[in-house]
């Protein structure tokens, strides 16, 4: 007999609910990873940084004379396989929250409770489930600031410790080689450039944390919009594969809070605006794929991908070096700013007048810390299209935003090689993190710009008062 962990988000040995609770069953433990076709669909850079943690946690777990099983197929057949083969009687995940996979573990709980197996989900993804931060009315949240109130000063629990044992089984079931997988492969831009920026896995997660609320997190309320500092946790890599929990990072904050850092209260109220962003995925899952206020429908977003200026923002080759900048850091370290974030959107849906869904899908291809909540609600809140999104004409000036958050141009030195004498090493690395398709090189002259501040402003409001809804 045996109990299994499935493995999904959650590539972390402490303060895993699912982990723990296989460890209770007093039986031996069997980690599985399933590559299911959700895993198939996952962009390119998601892919190659999931391999990247799967290797990591196959590692700790061999420290623990444990191992990782990895298996391919869909998981409800995988899953019930496992279980007769293995004897077991039990199955523990940690639920994730998106559509598409809660009808998948709906699927294989009743699969599994036919053959008279436990299947059960836990809360290990996210500090509140969706479904139990409720209003007064009984209704969700749409607005943000309401839904702290809610919750911060809820009790949180304390975080479980790693198991000192996880038992091993006589004999472990037949497995693929994580390399088999080749989840790498996908990764059509540099993996190996990318690679030297990750910080992959449980105690990179929490060396990360440890440093945040040492010092970073005093000044975090002026850092952390300044994106040529390293002034914010960079922790979204970590938890959107679950290598470090929102408990443990909420905790740490607390802690931090009553030691009277400044800095602390924000960075608690970050963490929650990622539980607001599942709150909204969970109550409202067209967030994903519709705009969420669909009087939007009507307004004449471009959703032609292979125009000029749609391929000109993806190359960071729009002539604006604030847009530049920020999607070049994108392909280099996997990663963006959240200034960066918010001024590459804001000037595709309204300077460019695209739809956002292109850039949630360009987002979801390029960054390894692509979490399906966040970045559905920050797109739609660029848009306009979302709840408690920015006004359509609150528009981003990309020129004056550089003015006020990179003043000595230090972000886009660090980014954008052509014109330089001397470029700094992570622009040139830009040139080696692109596919040679692109056809660039950083002796290329600086594009003008494909729209102007201005004038991509003015067409914006323009075809807002002139929207027939
Ligand atoms: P910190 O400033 O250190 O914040 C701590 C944690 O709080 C983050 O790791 C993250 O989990 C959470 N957090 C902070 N800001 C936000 C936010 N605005 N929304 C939700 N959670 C937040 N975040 C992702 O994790 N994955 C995405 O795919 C993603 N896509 C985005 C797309 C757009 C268009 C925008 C505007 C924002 C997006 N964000 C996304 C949110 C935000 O930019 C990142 O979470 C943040 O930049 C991560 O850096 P950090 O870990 O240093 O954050």
């Amino acid at each position: 007999t045996a109990a299994i962990w499935w493995v999904r988000k959650d590539l972390r040995l402490s303060d895993n609910p699912a982990l723990t609770a296989a460890v209770e069953c007093g039986v031996p433990v069997i980690p599985v990873f399933i590559r299911d076709w959700q895993v198939d669909a996952l962009g390119a850079a998601p892919k190659w940084r999931l391999e990247q943690g799967l290797h990591q946690l196959d590692k700790s777990l061999r420290d623990k004379g444990s191992r990782l099983t990895v298996l391919s197929g869909p998981s409800k057949e995988v899953l019930t396989d496992l279980a007769k083969e293995t004897g077991a009687k039990e199955v523990h995940w940690n639920r994730t929250y998106d559509p598409e996979g809660v009808e998948r573990d709906t699927a294989v709980k009743s699969s599994l409770e036919d053959m008279g197996v436990k299947g059960q989900g836990h809360a290990g993804h996210l500090l509140f489930e969706p479904w139990t931060v409720e209003t007064k009315q009984g209704g969700y949240y749409k607005v943000y600031t309401p839904f702290w109130r809610a919750v911060k000063s809820n009790d949180i629990s304390e975080a479980l410790s790693t198991p000192g044992k996880i038992p091993a089984p006589d004999q472990w079931p037949d497995s693929q080689d994580l390399s088999e997988l080749q989840l790498g492969k996908a990764m059509y831009r540099g993996a190996d450039v990318v690679a030297r920026f990750a910080r992959v896995g449980e105690s990179a997660a929490h060396s990360r944390l440890g440093a945040f609320v040492a010092s970073i997190i005093e000044g975090y309320d002026e850092t952390r919009d300044l994106p040529w500092k390293d002034g914010t946790s960079n922790l979204s890599e970590n938890l959107a594969l679950g290598e470090i929990s929102p408990r443990q990072c909420w905790h740490a904050g607390f802690r931090a809070r009553e030691d009277g850092k400044a800095g602390a209260e924000t960075f608690l109220k970050e963490l929650v605006w990622r539980e607001f962003a599942y709150h909204l995925m969970w109550h409202t899952p067209q967030i994903l794929t519709e705009n969420w206020k669909s009087d939007w429908d009507a307004f004449p977003w471009n959703t032609d991908e292979r125009k000029a200026e749609v391929q000109a923002w993806k190359h960071g080759r729009t002539g604006i070096q604030f847009v530049d900048a920020a999607l070049r850091e994108m392909y280099v370290t996997g990663r963006m700013h959240n200034r960066g974030r918010m001024i590459v959107a804001s000037y595709l849906c309204k300077h460019l007048m695209c739809h956002w869904k292109i850039g949630l899908k360009w987002f979801e291809d390029c960054l390894i810390d692509w979490d399906p909540a966040s970045n559905a609600m920050g797109w739609q809140w660029s848009a306009g299209s979302g709840p408690d999104a920015t006004p359509y004409f609150r528009v981003f000036n990309p020129v004056t935003q550089l003015e006020k958050f990179d003043k000595d141009r230090k972000y886009v030195k660090r980014w954008i090689a052509e014109g330089r004498k001397n470029p700094h090493e992570d622009a040139l690395a830009y040139f080696d993190a692109i596919p040679k398709t692109w056809g660039l090189s950083p002796d290329d002259n600086y594009p003008d710009p494909v729209v102007t501040a201005d004038k991509g402003r003015q067409r914006a409001l323009d075809a807002y008062e002139n929207r027939d809804f």
